[in-house]
């Protein structure tokens, strides 16, 4: 389907709902998961499980040292992204579900960012011995540069300063339960949605790949802008298959008549 679609749709709608997944951030240099030269071609996914995290010193430190080759790449939102915070502003987006970790969104200036699987931007207290995916922590969170920090001055394996429980990136790990709350939020923005549309997601990655799902049994039109096939692409209203960055502002600027 064409560009044109997806801007009819968005110009009738006034309670829009974005569901965003690593698709909508490799424009901007982060690698995705499933596509070559993505995160699982370079890196052993056995390494991303919370036990692993939980059991092993080495494990921590390859993570530390991950998430500093992230910050060190300083990635910046993109047209995509910007156009997203552009429809919020124009009072036409409600939220922004993401199942991303990157903080693009609100560096692009969207308000209301729903991270279904946390951030890279904070680190927290997961408590001591932590088992079955569920972190036991104490409230301590920081921003990760105080991480980076601490590892700077000699300490490569950070502890909670406050209850000296692990601390681990504020995101949710492969064997990691999920963060009940932001799922719940998700959940009542999809299903008063007008339109949800995901971007940049293979819709593979249960339950937040639900969400598109539930929208659309609860009434709201969906709209799948992705580069390949997804399997909700059957019961969506609109497909747009091509690049988030190239698509989506144009259909945001024909929709707001610009
Ligand atoms: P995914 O890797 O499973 O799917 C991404 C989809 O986007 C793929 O279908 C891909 O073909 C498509 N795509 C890639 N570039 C695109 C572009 N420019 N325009 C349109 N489509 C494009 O990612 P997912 O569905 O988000 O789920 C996997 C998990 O990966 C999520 O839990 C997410 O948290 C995590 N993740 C996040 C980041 C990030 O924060 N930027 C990066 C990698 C993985």
């Amino acid at each position: 389907m064409t560009v044109d679609a997806l801007a009819d749709l968005l110009a009738d709608a006034t309670r829009v709902v974005a569901f965003t997944g690593a698709g909508i951030s490799t424009e901007s240099g982060i690698p995705d998961f499933r596509s070559p030269g993505g995160v699982w071609t370079r890196y052993d996914p056995r390494d991303f499980t919370f036990d692993r995290y939980v059991d092993s010193a080495e494990v921590r430190r390859n993570s530390w040292a991950m998430r500093r080759e992230f910050f060190a790449a300083a990635p910046e939102p993109n047209a995509a992204h910007r156009a997203l915070a552009e429809l919020e502003r124009e009072g036409r987006l409600t939220a922004v579900i993401t199942q991303n970790i990157d903080g693009l969104h609100q560096a692009a200036g969207s308000r209301n960012v729903i991270e279904v699987h946390g951030t890279a931007r904070e680190v927290m207290c997961i408590g001591d011995h932590p088992r079955a995916g569920i972190a036991e922590g104490c409230d301590f969170r920081a921003p990760t540069t105080w991480a980076f920090e601490r590892i700077d001055a000699g300490d490569d394996d950070p502890r909670c300063p406050r209850c000296d429980g692990l601390v681990k990136s504020a995101t949710v790990s492969f064997g990691q339960a999920m963060f009940p709350e932001p799922l719940e939020v998700a959940a009542q923005h999809a299903t008063t949605a007008e339109l949800l549309l995901t971007i940049g997601s293979s819709l593979q990655v249960y339950p937040a790949a639900g969400i598109p799902e539930a929208a659309k049994r609860a009434g709201a039109a969906l709209a799948i802008l992705n580069d390949e096939a997804t399997p909700f692409d059957r019961i969506a209203d609109v497909v747009v298959r091509g690049r988030a960055g190239e698509v989506l502002p144009t259909a945001v600027a024909t929709a707001l008549g610009r």
